[in-house]
């Protein structure tokens, strides 16, 4: 499979050269040339497999590696997660469902990719006998995915940026209580995107980039999106596709899962509604409603991986909706760049509303959603969860709508609490979290210091 960048200037890649570049040289974003389709006798066929089983066959045809290997990087990314069935369906109204992605080590659906990722770049350093240096941005989740992911592998060294006192104290513990050498907290004075300027401006420094190896773990990398593909094939397949078609809610933050929820549907799953949801931070709400996407400050919520304004991944949507023109996304990019906003073009924003629709939560309908949910049917959302299902039930869906529960409550603890006045605990396995000690190093929102400090503290 061929990966061709969003902004049209940078090499066409194969997979491993895509998962290896993260960013494209160019500024863009990998997206394979074709995708691959599923039949519906090849959906159907998901039906009762196990989940390593099922991702093994949605993934395998946008990878060039042997079957039996990928197969077994997939049984190890999965086999640490404390459910059966990897990414289980919970009911929680006559049509409506939960799809818990939280079951992994880091209690959050970021798991899913980045525990494979974990096992693919160890196979090609391994192969290669080569080193990299990951460098992330997180505003929680992605971090702690990472830091859990890498620490310990070999060839790989794992720096992850961090906004200093905006993420919560499970998130900055599970990114800072990690004792191995190879992994690096840093907690930045600034915002998510701060940080994930940061990033992207040590990328765009070639020199730096090619010094340290640099490689990009957070949801631009194409191999993220791809395992995120898997479980909308076997949430859908469960519910009775391609017999019917499914709807799915995403709390949507940087736009990956999402986007792994547009390629299933290119793949052929019957999805007839692919809803957006926003917290206050709604920029792409505003963006499908009335085509102006623009910066308006990011304000704190209760759901923080989704206080987001520059949300990276809905440059492969828009590379889509402008049929591929590459040339006018790198003019969008510039635009947003430069003066802080863009206007999506009529046509564009039509394909856009055809494939996405949206809505957005306050936090006091987040709080309520919460406080309902648990009062019905004793189920505890995290406050991101809680942001989707509220958004689904505004949809005018008829049918199967399943919401993305993209975090396990007790991530979240005071917001579960002030909603519903019962603290969520974590599951055993974690139960120590809050006695280990932690491990970080402040640093300054200044791109030169932060490269100095990478450079300082590799091996
Ligand atoms: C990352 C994250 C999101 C947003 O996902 P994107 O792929 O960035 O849109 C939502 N909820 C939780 C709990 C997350 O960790």
């Amino acid at each position: 499979m061929r990966y061709h960048s969003t902004r049209g200037q940078a090499p066409v890649l194969d997979f491993e050269g895509a998962m290896l570049a993260g960013l494209a040289r160019d500024g863009g974003l990998y997206l394979p040339q074709a995708v691959p389709q599923m039949t519906r006798d090849d959906i159907a066929a998901l039906q009762g497999l196990p989940y390593e089983e099922a991702a093994l066959r949605v993934m395998r045809p946008f990878t060039d590696l042997p079957e039996t290997r990928l197969a077994e990087m997939i049984a190890a990314a999965y086999a640490g997660f404390g459910h059966a069935a990897r990414a289980p369906l919970v009911q929680i109204a006559p049509d409506g469902w939960l799809l818990e992605l939280f079951h992994g080590p880091t209690l959050a659906f970021k798991d899913f990719a980045m525990q494979l990722i974990g096992q693919l770049f160890q196979d090609v350093m391994r192969r290669r006998g080569e080193r990299i240096t990951i460098v992330g941005a997180t505003s929680g989740d992605t971090g702690s995915a990472a830091i859990e992911a890498f620490r310990g592998l070999e060839g790989v060294e794992c720096f992850i940026l961090y906004p200093h006192g905006r993420v919560s104290e499970v998130q900055r513990r599970q990114m800072t209580t990690p004792s191995e050498g190879n992994v690096h907290a840093l907690a930045v004075d600034g915002d998510f995107d701060d940080c994930q300027a940061a990033v992207k401006a040590m990328f765009n420094d070639h020199a730096f980039r090619d010094r340290v190896g640099l490689t990009a773990v957070n949801s631009i990398n194409w191999a993220r999106v791809l395992a995120q593909v898997v479980y909308y094939f076997t949430a859908a397949a469960a519910l009775g596709a391609p017999g019917r078609a499914i709807g799915f809610t995403v709390p949507t933050g940087n736009f990956g899962d999402i986007l792994a929820g547009d390629v299933a549907r290119r793949m052929g799953l019957p999805i007839d509604r692919l809803v957006v949801a926003t917290n206050r931070n709604d920029i792409l709400h505003r963006t499908l409603t009335t085509g102006a996407h623009r910066k308006e400050g990011v304000v704190p919520t209760a759901s923080p991986s989704m206080d987001i304004e520059v949300s990276s991944n809905f440059e492969r949507a828009l590379f889509m909706a402008y049929d591929g023109d590459a040339s006018a996304i790198a003019q969008l990019m510039d635009e947003l760049a430069r003066d802080g906003g863009f206007t999506v073009s009529q046509g564009a924003l039509q394909a856009l509303r055809e494939t996405f629709a949206s809505g957005r939560a306050s936090e006091e309908e987040t709080a309520e959603t919460i406080r309902r949910v648990f009062a019905d049917t004793g189920e505890v959302l995290c406050p991101h969860t809680a942001v989707g299902v509220k958004v689904a039930s505004e949809q005018p869906h008829r049918g199967p709508m399943v919401t993305l529960a993209t975090a396990h409550p007790a991530k979240f603890p005071d917001a579960v609490e002030a909603a519903t006045g019962l603290r969520p605990a974590l599951p055993e396995r974690m139960a120590d979290l809050y006695l280990r000690s932690e491990r970080v190093t402040e640093v300054a929102n200044d791109v030169g210091a932060l490269k100095s400090l990478i450079l300082e503290r590799l091996p």
